[in-house]
């Protein structure tokens, strides 16, 4: 059997359905191939919250999502950012910013159900799933993708590609465009707990030795406070913190964050995550384009990741609206010249992050204690990392603009 479509999104992540969900009001056919089952064994769908900054509140709001997504997301009102040891301490407010909130914290379920429920009004899109991208020809006016639907061989033709498809993307793979990879050798453990006081909006990060801490404000329910906690260890250390009873896990973890949120009382289900970076050399080839993982899989420490996959989101939605042909050459360069510079500063930041506070040089400590007191004290720096954090450190896609 064959198809034809304007433009076929491989995976159906979170960046894909986003993707999905941003091209609906330009009309064209699009088929999203995803892999797995939705939603529960979808790798972009566990039990993770995700750090929306500014920027991202807007995109999703202008997908019409938001309505949805703000009973289960907690405003950050403040980042508290601090090492242990050092009085250094960095403090941003929304405040500052002029901004009700500097981002939210929305659990992935949340974004995925309403993801979901809004690509099942998209005429024209196509779900197709499970199915498994397998190959991948390119000829000069579309590109044929053979599939593997429940088991079945199915050919589809589109016009453009994009790949959706996550760090190991297949599409990458298939058209041997290369990817600069590093091993982080950590991992992050990812569970919520019941602090015994309210957070009041507050982010913390706190650095150690062996990797950051953070503490993400969750919505109170009736059961108390709560935060989501991310955890970065060397992976051996992450999985012998795994194995720990959770009374002992609470103990450790309560060591390490200190006690800005009093005891912690309860815990939520632990899983953990291998950090990698993975920057493809490329964000286009004929009739393809990457966005989100698949373009740049980045470490947490920053919160990052998915911000900037709503940021290529937004950029496509807005490079592909009014065009011809989706998979124009024009339109491709065009696409991968206004990403080049938000991707490069944000993964260069994220990098800078992990590898300064992940090292225990002398030189570095002094380093990081001025760096975070200048961070506090010094209002350009201030309110260029503010502005990056907010997602507006580069020309920012209509779709994720602040009101004039
Ligand atoms: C611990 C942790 C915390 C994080 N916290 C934040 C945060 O607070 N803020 C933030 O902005 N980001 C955060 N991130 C990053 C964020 O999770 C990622 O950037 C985001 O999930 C990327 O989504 P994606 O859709 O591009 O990729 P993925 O989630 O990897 O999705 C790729 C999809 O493609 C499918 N697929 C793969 N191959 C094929 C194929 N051949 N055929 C069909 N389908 C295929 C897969 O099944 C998958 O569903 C965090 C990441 C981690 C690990």
């Amino acid at each position: 059997m064959t198809d034809r479509v304007d433009i076929a999104i491989v995976g159906g992540g979170m960046v894909g359905a986003a993707l999905a969900v941003a091209l609906a009001p330009l009309g064209l056919r699009i088929a999203l191939i995803e892999s797995q089952a939705p939603p529960a064994s979808n790798p972009s769908w566990d039990e993770r919250c995700i750090a929306l900054n500014a920027a991202s509140q807007r995109i999703v709001e202008g997908l019409g999502l938001w309505g949805d997504l703000s009973a289960d997301a907690e405003p950050i009102s403040s980042t508290h950012i601090s090492e242990r040891g050092r009085f250094g301490v960095a403090r941003f407010s929304a405040a500052e910013a002029d901004l009700p909130a500097l981002g939210y914290n929305v659990p992935l379920r949340a974004i995925g159900a309403a993801f979901a429920a809004s690509m099942a009004q998209v005429d024209g899109l196509q779900l197709l799933t499970p199915a498994r991208l397998e190959h991948l020809q390119i000829g000069d006016d579309e590109a044929v993708l053979g599939l593997d639907l429940q088991g079945e061989a199915r050919e589809l033709r589109a016009r453009l590609v994009v790949a959706a498809d996550g760090a190991r993307s297949t599409v990458r793979e298939r058209l041997g465009i290369g990817a600069d990879s590093r091993d982080y050798r950590q991992s992050a453990i990812v569970t919520a707990v019941r602090p015994k006081r309210a957070h009041n909006g507050v982010a913390y990060e706190r650095f150690l030795p062996t990797g950051p801490i953070a503490l993400l404000p969750k919505p109170d329910d009736e059961h108390g406070h709560a935060c989501s906690l991310v955890w970065t260890l060397p992976s051996e250390l992450a999985r012998e913190k795994l194995a720990l009873s959770d009374a002992d896990f609470i103990a450790q973890a309560q060591d390490a964050f200190g006690e800005r949120l009093g005891t912690f009382l309860a815990l939520g289900r632990r899983n953990a995550h291998p950090l990698e970076r993975v920057l493809s050399e490329r964000l286009s080839a004929p009739r393809v384009l990457l966005v989100g993982n698949a373009a740049q899989s980045l470490h947490p420490v920053a919160a990052q990741g998915f911000n900037l996959g709503l940021r290529d989101v937004a950029t496509l939605a807005e490079v592909l609206a009014g065009a011809g042909d989706p998979g124009a050459p024009a339109l491709l360069a065009d696409y991968e010249m206004r990403r080049q510079r938000d991707r490069a500063r944000v993964s260069d930041f994220t990098d800078g992050l992990v590898r300064l506070f992940s090292n225990a040089v002398p030189g570095l400590r002094g380093l990081r204690h001025w760096g975070l007191l200048a961070l506090d004290l010094a209002p350009p720096l201030r309110q260029a990392v503010l502005q990056q954090n907010l997602g507006y450190g580069s020309a920012a896609p209509r779709l994720a603009r602040r009101p004039a």
